[in-house]
This record gives structure tokens, sequence and C-alpha cells, in this order.
């Protein structure tokens, strides 16, 4: 008797938003139900990962105080391995996945391999902590531009920010807490008002996130002032100012912790 062959696997990038659980797609939490197998990465926010049933394999590739991250070609060997084995695999990652998330490359492998591969968006962090800081990204009076930059890549010093920040322009900076004053004089440097607002967002959307504002000459100080940790957002520009004390998603404790720092009227 022929034996049957196991059921074709599929791997599946899926964005599990910023943290708070509330934010993950419908998609996204039907797909954790029914997965063989879980990758996560460590953004990924524990309600979130209690969402994955008990019984779902799990691997976490997520950064140790000891060891580094898994390195990139590993994760894209084990997501091709796991899929072709037949499972559906979840790689579960902070956010969106193709935002500074390395989902362009894990697709990429899948495709090389010519393993069955869908992308589910998220919310990326960006819109995430600006809806909880009750700052609109863009608006008319304000801003009519947002770019999206990371504050560490490959090289940071061949990153031109000139016209990325100023009149009409959001600047939100993910992973820019270690370069958040080689950032501000570079900025500044280019020109750009060293009394522009900044909202800092640590741990957004989640039970004890902080949202801090300063002026952007001061935003090197505030980090090393206020101990801010990772995952923290920078977000600069005048819609900064706009950045209240609303606890607009109602993560409990946010409210609580919001702080501000600056006088912008
Ligand atoms: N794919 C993710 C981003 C990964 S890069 C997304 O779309 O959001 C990691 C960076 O994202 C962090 O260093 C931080 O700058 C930002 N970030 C992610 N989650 C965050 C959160 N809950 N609060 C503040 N910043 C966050």
């Amino acid at each position: 008797m022929e034996k049957s062959l196991p059921s074709a696997g599929k791997l599946w990038l899926v964005g599990a938003g910023p943290g708070d659980p509330d934010l993950l797609t419908v998609r996204a939490a039907r797909l954790l139900s029914m997965a063989d197998l879980v990758v996560h990465d460590g953004l990924v926010g524990d309600g979130v990962l209690a969402l994955i049933p008990d019984g779902v394999e799990r691997i976490s590739v997520a950064k140790q105080r000891s060891r580094h991250t898994m390195r990139q070609e590993l994760i894209n060997e084990l997501l091709v391995r796991e899929t072709l084995a037949g499972k559906q695999v979840v790689r579960l990652k902070g956010g969106d996945p193709f935002i500074f998330g390395r989902g362009g490359e894990e697709l990429e492998a899948a495709r090389e391999a010519g393993v069955a591969c869908e992308v589910v968006p998220g919310i990326t962090a960006a819109a995430g902590c600006a809806a909880q800081a009750g700052l609109p990204l863009t608006h008319r009076e304000d801003a009519s531009a947002v770019s999206f930059v990371a504050g560490q890549c490959k090289d940071l010093s061949d990153q031109d920010w000139s016209g990325l920040a100023g009149h009409g322009r959001t600047l939100v900076i993910y992973m820019g807490l270690a370069t958040a004053g080689a950032i501000t004089d570079k900025l500044i440097a280019d020109g750009v008002s060293p009394d522009l607002p900044v909202a800092v967002v640590e741990r957004g959307t989640t039970a004890d996130s902080r949202v801090l504002r300063t002026l952007l000459t001061d935003l090197g100080d505030l980090v090393a002032r206020e101990q801010v940790a990772s995952p923290a957002l920078i977000i600069v520009g005048k819609v900064a100012a706009r950045a209240d004390a609303l606890d607009c998603l109602g993560a409990p404790g946010a409210a609580k912790n919001m702080q501000k720092i600056g006088d912008f009227t």
C-alpha cells in the first residue's frame, strides 16, 4: 500500500503587534490556535504568548543575556526545515513582520526553498505607541509625512538624516536608545530646531509603559536620566507636543506612569 504523503506544511510570518494581546489581528489569533509550531522572538508580549494553546510546540529565538540572538540564517533554516516536515509553522514577530522585523529575509528564504509562505501584518510599534500616547503621527496642522528609521543599522553614519525631521514631518526612530545622543547631534547639525518636541514611548501598549516628552536638544540626556529601557520608540516632530496623558488604549497603568517633561505651550 502506498504510504500517504504528509500534509503540506506552510509557513506564516505573523505580526504580533506592539505588546497588548488585544492588538493582535483576528487572523493572527486564529493562526496561533491552529499552529503546530510557533517560533517567536523576544519582543512578543507575554500576553500574546499566553494565547498559544498548551501542547503547541514553541521555540524562542529571543536574545538572552549571555547569548546573542540566534543567527538569522539559522532561523531561516529552522523555519524551512520544520515547514518542509509538514508542519503549520507560525513565525511570530513583534509589531509588523516587514518593519525592521527581518520578515523580508525569511520570506525570501522560504521562496528559495519552495516553501509556501504567507505574511500576516501586525500593528507596528509606531502605530501602537502613538495611539497610546494620544499622539497623531500625521496632523493637518503639523505633519504630512512620516518616516520610520532604524537608529541602529548596519552603517548609521551612512544614514542620511537630513530632511527626515523638521517642518511638516514626523520622524519615528526604532532601536534608537543607544544612539539617541548621536542622532540628536546629526539632526541639529542638519538644521533641525533643538526645540522640536520629542516623545519617547517605553514598552508601549503594555501595563508598565511610560511616555516621556522633552525637546530635541534634551533627548540624549532624557534617555540617560530616566534610564529608558528597550523596547522604546522615539518620535520627533511637532505632533509629539500633542502627546497627552489620555490612556487611549486602556492599557492598565499607562496613564499612571505617563510622565510629561518639557513645556510646549
Ligand atoms: N517589527 C517591529 C519592530 C522591530 S525593531 C514593529 O513593527 O514594531 C525593535 C524596535 O521596535 C525596538 O527597539 C523599539 O524601538 C520598537 N518597539 C517594538 N515594540 C515596542 C513597544 N512595545 N514599545 C516601544 N517600542 C517598541
